[in-house]
């Protein structure tokens, strides 16, 4: 559904990472004898995330910026967020470098299954990482749906659901949406296994340009604001 978008969004920001280091290189010949420092700037400039510059922690809670397009660490925003999951798609971010008050902008909303899903995967996916496992499939019944319900508050603002229906509506939402964004596997002993469709975990993040179709942002020449 949304793969076009995303696709036409990182090519739109490849472009601009592009074309800037363009920039930075022209004006980094005009300095000539610096050139060496300019140079290991340019890298972190390029990548520009953050206030404190420095790389995406996948580890850590990130918030994507709908104004400049860069990621920022949990620990380096002043709004308090609230409890949150790392590779959540369902929120609105601005950073103070883009907001005409110069205070971050930051709204939760609710998260349809399916993104509950992806986030819950990405985060089994991220951990097995960490943990060496490199597992790239995860179990509905023993791992994402424990993972749905020990996150629940901090993935979205939706009310807990007091009933276990919703552990049907999770499976829905998973096959609903195999091969576009999860792929499936049925394991003998642990039953339905799920994983990432794209597995680039640095894509996942909101969908910045359906909130502006909708009308729930608004480009305006300070930038992007909430509509
Ligand atoms: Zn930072
Ligand atoms: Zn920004």
């Amino acid at each position: 559904m949304s793969a076009l978008s995303v696709e036409s969004t990182k090519k739109a920001g490849e472009m601009d990472i592009a074309s800037n280091s363009q920039n930075m290189q022209s004006e980094s010949q005009k300095a000539g004898e610096n050139s060496d420092k300019s140079k290991s700037k340019i890298s972190s400039d390029a990548l520009g995330n953050c206030y404190c510059g420095k790389d995406r922690n996948l580890n850590i809670v990130e918030l994507l910026c709908a104004s400049c397009n860069r990621w920022y660490h949990e620990s380096c925003i002043g709004y308090q967020l609230g409890k949150l999951v790392p590779f959540m798609t369902n929120y609105l971010f601005i950073c103070k470098n883009c907001s005409p008050t110069g205070l971050e902008t930051f709204k939760k909303n609710q998260a349809p299954f399916p993104q509950m899903c992806l986030t819950a995967i990405a985060n089994l996916r991220q951990e097995s990482c960490k943990d060496g496992s490199n597992k790239t499939l995860f179990s509905k019944d023993r791992e994402i749906i424990p993972y749905i319900d020990q996150y629940w508050e901090a993935m979205t603002t939706m009310p807990r659901r007091v009933t276990q229906s919703w552990y049907a509506t999770v499976q829905r939402a998973l096959i609903k949406d195999i091969q576009i964004l999860f792929t499936y596997e049925e394991d003998p002993n642990q039953g339905p296994m799920f994983g990432l469709f794209n597995m680039e975990l640095t894509s996942i993040k909101p969908n910045y340009e359906a909130m502006i179709k909708q009308g729930q942002l608004k480009v305006t020449d300070m930038g992007v604001a909430t509509g």
